[in-house]
């Protein structure tokens, strides 16, 4: 029998709390060279503890570690397959970062006076041309930070052009299979929200949408692809609808990996939209870091966008604040500028043939892991899919397995899990997009493991049902792990 199991190999790593031993010190500092103060005389007695309870008392080398093994337990693009439906976890290519990290853009200042800013002037202006380009706009604003603070500008515009032509008006209509933002946003920007049901391909319906577009419609929020990865054939005429009463089109274009050089949304109607440079233009993301919710407008909504704006003056660039009809800024200063450097190194390092490959292999990718598991697995709607696929978990649910099960089973297999229970129309989701950066031998192991855990569903349920078992922790109750966190660490009597 094992008496001693080595640590570093298990990894089986404990609590910085557990490794505690009185009187470790992470550092030393020199000796005082100033006059000591009381620090209860500066910040007042009630500001400073004698004591901090279980306070972790660890060397500076064993922080390093603990936090070092830890990091090698998370799942990551760079180590496998992420199909997370939705979100496009595409590999980010290296050569991004190295732009990024060039000295002069990584450590611009935003109060750099506009003779020294030029550079970044620049960056900023050629990434608004490549944006207007790829989406038919007129005009790209990158200041929002987010895909969902790009739809809050974007309605925020909708509304001051209404105003201007004298009625804000009242609602926004929304199809039911929108993501959760697209509603939200809507009532934040202080309209109610009306939703416009799918007809059974997984598309709007354009009979229920013709009856809700009424005068007091302000616009339209529509996903294309939308969430169940399926184009909107009828765009055109859904847009046509919209605006024969005066009223607005937001598409979210969260999804534009299925459209980028292929089909541009300013030719089909739209009036305003959102990128998500971290989904389509690969930032990294997913670890809550910085992303960027570019938005772009048809030439009536330019005069509202936020500013400053960029101007020519002379041979120089230079900030206009001179905008009377300006929603004003959505975001301190001119936006996450890394994530634009990155997303500019993205698109000039493909080029517009480049752009438009990375589409069509983004679309061969999601067909064909959909051709291979429609054997196994029910597919929510027959109409052909874009970027991304989505299942329902039917034919497992008569065998008491659900799609949450499914994907903790995968994990087993050493994937991420796709995107559990979204979009909402479609009971069960298994929602997959493999992106464009993934090879044919990744997505046939993915398959794989699909297929495999299909079969033990059939013929084991159970082992699927409390899955996982080879993790470290077995399965959590992810309601509790939400309501009741436990965020502070007790010393076991
Ligand atoms: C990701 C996503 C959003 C929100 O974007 P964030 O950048 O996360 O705010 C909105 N709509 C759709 C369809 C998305 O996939």
């Amino acid at each position: 029998m094992i008496k001693k199991v080595s640590k570093h190999i298990v990894q089986n790593e404990p609590l910085l709390f557990e490794q505690s031993s009185p009187g470790k010190w992470g550092y030393q500092l020199p000796p005082l060279d100033v006059p000591p103060v009381d620090a209860a005389s500066v910040l007042g007695k009630e500001n400073v503890r004698a004591e901090i309870e279980d306070f972790p008392e660890v060397s500076e080398f064993e922080a390093l570690r603990h936090f070092t093994r830890l990091s090698t337990w998370n799942y990551a693009i760079d180590l496998g397959l992420y199909p997370l439906g939705s979100c496009t976890m595409k590999y980010n290519p290296r050569v991004n970062e190295l732009v990024a990290r060039t000295e002069g853009l990584a450590w611009a200042h935003p109060y750099q006076p506009e003779a020294l800013a030029q550079g970044c002037m620049e960056v900023i202006a050629a990434l608004e041309r490549a944006l207007e380009e790829i989406t038919g706009m007129a005009a790209v604003t990158l200041q929002p930070a987010a895909g969902a603070h790009g739809e809050f500008t974007g309605i925020l515009m909708m509304r001051a052009l209404l105003e201007k032509r004298g009625n804000a008006r009242k609602k926004i209509l929304v199809p039911d299979s929108a993501h959760g933002t697209n509603p939200a946003t809507a009532t934040m920007v202080g309209y109610s929200v009306e939703n416009i049901k799918s007809n059974s391909r997984g598309m709007v319906d354009l009979e229920a949408l013709e009856r809700a577009v009424t005068e007091d419609v302000a616009g339209l929020m529509i996903t294309n692809p939308n969430t169940v990865g399926v184009f909107e054939e009828n765009i055109r005429k859904i847009c046509g609808l919209l605006h024969d009463k005066g009223a607005l089109v937001y598409m979210d274009g969260a999804n534009m990996n299925a459209l980028v050089g292929v089909a541009r949304p300013g030719n089909f109607g739209v009036d305003v939209m959102h990128l998500n440079l971290h989904k389509t233009f690969s930032t990294p993301h997913g670890g809550g870091g910085p992303g960027a919710g570019a938005v772009a407008v048809a030439e009536v909504l330019k005069p509202f966008l936020p500013g400053p704006r960029l101007k020519r003056a002379g041979d120089k660039w230079a900030w206009n604040y001179d905008l009377p009809d300006s929603i004003g800024r959505v975001r301190a200063f001119y936006g996450n500028f890394g994530v634009l450097v990155r997303a500019l190194a993205y698109v000039m390092a493909h080029g517009g043939n480049g752009l438009r490959q990375a589409t069509l292999d983004a679309l061969l990718n999601a067909n064909y892991l959909r051709a291979l598991l429609e054997p196994y697995y029910e597919i929510a709607y027959k109409a052909p899919s874009m970027h991304e696929c989505v299942f329902s978990d039917d034919r497992q649910a008569k065998k008491g397995v659900r799609t949450g099960d499914i994907a903790k089973r995968l994990i087993d297999y050493g994937f991420h899990p796709y995107t559990v229970s979204f979009p909402l129309i479609v009971r069960g989701a298994l929602m997959i997009e493999p992106t464009e950066t993934e090879s044919k031998q990744e997505l046939d192991l993915f398959a794989d493991a699909m297929i495999s855990i299909a079969q033990e569903v059939d013929q084991n349920p159970e082992l699927v049902k409390t899955a996982p078992h080879m993790t470290r922790t077995p399965r959590v109750d992810e309601v509790r792990a939400a309501r009741q966190p436990v965020v502070r660490w007790k010393r076991p009597q």
